[in-house]
C-alpha cells in the first residue's frame, strides 16, 4: 500500500502562492526565503533554530496602512500589547503614533518602558487587581475599561485614595457572535467579558456619582480573527444606540473604544480590510460626535513574525516530519486548531513536488502537531522551514514545557537585523527554583 497518497493540491495553497500573498517575503534562487531584505538562512546559521523573526518594516507598513484607512475619522489606534509584547515591537508602535491597550501591570510597564505615555494607554481586562489599578491610576493612565460593578467600586476606592479621578469607559457586552473560534469570541452574553447591555445605562449613571470616577464613554471588543464585517456592524450599531441612550439619560459620552479583532489571511484570502472596517466605524459613529479608539493586535503584528525551525528527522515512511520547534514555542495550532503556512527556506526545497505530511514537534503530546496531511515539498533532516504569520499570539504564549528553553527573537528592519532576545539557557530554566532544606535528608541516587 502506498504510504503517501497523492496530495490534494487544491486544498493547500502552493509555496509560491503563499509567498506571493505576503509582500514582506520573497524566494531568492540563491539565498532562499528572504524576509524584508534579510535571508532567513543567515539568521538560522547564526543562531540555530527554533528562532523567532519579527519585521519592523512590516509592522510600520501595516500601522501606516491602518492609519491611512481611518484618516478623516477621529480614531486613535491603541495597539493590543497582548498580541506581541516585545519592547522593540512596542517601540515601533510608539514611533508610528500608536498608544497601547494593556491587560496587566506587566503590559502597562512594558508599554511605558517602550516610550508610550501613560495617557496613551487603555487598561482592559476582566480581573484587574487593586495593586494594578493603583499603579495605572497613579501613573495617569488614559482610560480604564471597566468590566463589572465590583471593579467600578474598586477603582473608585483606589482613585479616591490617590486623590485622582480615573477616566473610565464601561465595557459593554453587545451580545453579538463574532463568528470566530469559540476560544476567541468575547462579545456574546455567555462570555465572561463586559457589562450586560441592559445594565449599562444604570451602571454608567451610578458611576457618574462615585468619587474618583470620571466616566468618559463605552468600550466593546467582540472577539479576535474576525473576517466578516457583519458582526462589527451589529455590535457598533448597538454601541451607537447605547451612546444615544446614555445621552438621553443625561450622561455625557465623549469616547467609544471599538476594540480589536481584525483577522488576517493565515491560509488564503487577504484578511480583514482596514478600509471596509473604517467604513463600518463611519456608518455607526459618523454623526455621533465621539472620539473613537481601536485596539488591533493580530492584524498589525501577525504577518510580521515567523518561527524558523529545522527538520530533526522524518518517520513512518516520511508521513511525519519532526521539527525542532514545538507547541511550547507556538501553541496556536494545538490550542485553536490554527492553520499556519509552512514554507521551506531553501529555494530548491520549495520547488519540489508536494505530498501530504504531518509536521509535528518533539513534545510528548499528540496535540504537538503543526499541520496534518499538509501538501509540502519533500523535507529531510537538516532542512529548514518557516512557520508564517506567527507574529501575533506566538512568542507571547510560549512556555518552557518539556524543559525547552524559550527561543531567541530577531528583529529585521529592511536589510538590518539584530538579536532582540537571547536564547534562554538550560540553567536559566531552573535558576529561580530552590530545593528546601527539609529535603536534604532524602537519600540521593
Ligand atoms: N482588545 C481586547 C480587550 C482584547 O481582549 C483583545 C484580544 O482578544 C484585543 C483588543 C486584540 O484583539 P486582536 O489581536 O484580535 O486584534
Amino acid at each position: 500500500m502506498d504510504a503517501h497518497p497523492p496530495a490534494d493540491d487544491a486544498a493547500d495553497p502552493t509555496v509560491a502562492d503563499l509567498i506571493a500573498a505576503r509582500p514582506s517575503l520573497a524566494m531568492h534562487p540563491m539565498d532562499g526565503l528572504v524576509f524584508e531584505d534579510v535571508p532567513l538562512n543567515a539568521i538560522a546559521d547564526a543562531l540555530g533554530t527554533p528562532v523567532w523573526v519579527y519585521g519592523a518594516g512590516t509592522i510600520r507598513r501595516r500601522l501606516a496602512a491602518l492609519h491611512t484607512a481611518v484618516a478623516g475619522l477621529p480614531v486613535h489606534v491603541h495597539y493590543a500589547v497582548k498580541a506581541n509584547d516585545h519592547l522593540a515591537v512596542l517601540r515601533v508602535m510608539a514611533a508610528g503614533g500608536a498608544g497601547a491597550d494593556v491587560v496587566s501591570a506587566g503590559e502597562f510597564l512594558r508599554a511605558r518602558r517602550a516610550g508610550i505615555a501613560a495617557a496613551d494607554i487603555v487598561f482592559s481586562g476582566v480581573g484587574k487587581t487593586a495593586d494594578e489599578l493603583r499603579l495605572a491610576i497613579g501613573a495617569g493612565v488614559g482610560q480604564i475599561n471597566v468590566e463589572s460593578a465590583a471593579e467600578l467600586a474598586m477603582i473608585s476606592a483606589v482613585a479616591s485614595g490617590l486623590g485622582r479621578a480615573a477616566p473610565v469607559a464601561l465595557r459593554i457586552n453587545p451580545d453579538v457572535d463574532a463568528g470566530t473560534h469559540a476560544k476567541i469570541t468575547t462579545g456574546r452574553a455567555d462570555n465572561k467579558f463586559g457589562i450586560a447591555y441592559d445594565d449599562a445605562v444604570a451602571l454608567y449613571t451610578h458611576a457618574a456619582t462615585l468619587p474618583g470616577i470620571a466616566p468618559v464613554g463605552i468600550a466593546l471588543h467582540i472577539g479576535s480573527q474576525i473576517l466578516s464585517l457583519a458582526p462589527y456592524r451589529d455590535a457598533y450599531a448597538r454601541a451607537a444606540e447605547m451612546v444615544r441612550a446614555l445621552r438621553a439619560a443625561g450622561q455625557s459620552v465623549s469616547r467609544v473604544d471599538c476594540g480589536g479583532g481584525l483577522g488576517i489571511g493565515y491560509r488564503d484570502g487577504p484578511g480583514a480590510s482596514p478600509a471596509a472596517f473604517a467604513g463600518a466605524l463611519r456608518a455607526a459613529f459618523g454623526g455621533l460626535d465621539v472620539e473613537l479608539m481601536i485596539e488591533p493586535g493580530r492584524w498589525l503584528v501577525g504577518p510580521a513574525g515567523l518561527l524558523l525551525a529545522s527538520v530533526v528527522l522524518t518517520k513512518a515512511r516520511e508521513k511525519f516530519v519532526v521539527i525542532d520547534a514545538a507547541m511550547n514555542d507556538l501553541v496556536r495550532p494545538a490550542m485553536y486548531d490554527a492553520w499556519h503556512a509552512i514554507v521551506p527556506l531553501g529555494a530548491g526545497n520549495a520547488a519540489g513536488p508536494v505530498r501530504p505530511v504531518d509536521v509535528v514537534g518533539p513534545v510528548c503530546e499528540s496535540g504537538d502537531t503543526f499541520a496534518r496531511g499538509r501538501a509540502l515539498p519533500a523535507l529531510a533532516a537538516g532542512d529548514r522551514v518557516a512557520l508564517l504569520d506567527a507574529g501575533a499570539y506566538g512568542a507571547v504564549m510560549s512556555s518552557t514545557y518539556n524543559a525547552r528553553p524559550l527561543a531567541p527573537i530577531v528583529l529585521v528592519d529592511g536589510a538590518r537585523w539584530a538579536v532582540v532576545r537571547a536564547r534562554q539557557t538550560l540553567e536559566e530554566l531552573w535558576a529561580a527554583e530552590r530545593i528546601p532544606d527539609f529535603l536534604d535528608d532524602t537519600p540521593r541516587r
